[in-house]
């Protein structure tokens, strides 16, 4: 018997902080999009960022965390 893990990736928004400009991130999601609202989640490249429930990864803006988008 095979299980399959499936991981998905939505996309969630950091802040501006400082010299650093906001950027979209992956966050691996275990639970429905549902659950996770709003919420903020810690990222693949292990910040905080505000998901965006609507928002799939990977996004189509140029604002992107570079981190995640090597590890997602
Ligand atoms: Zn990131």
């Amino acid at each position: 018997m095979t299980t399959t893990l499936t991981t998905t990736f939505i996309a969630a928004r950091s802040r501006a902080h400082g010299p650093t400009s906001a950027l979209w991130h992956a966050v691996e999601v275990h639970r429905a999009p549902s659950e996770i609202d709003g919420a903020c989640e810690l990222t693949v490249c292990g910040t905080l960022a505000r998901v965006v429930p609507d928002q799939p990864w990977p996004v189509s803006t140029r604002d992107v965390c570079p981190t995640c988008t090597v590890l997602a």
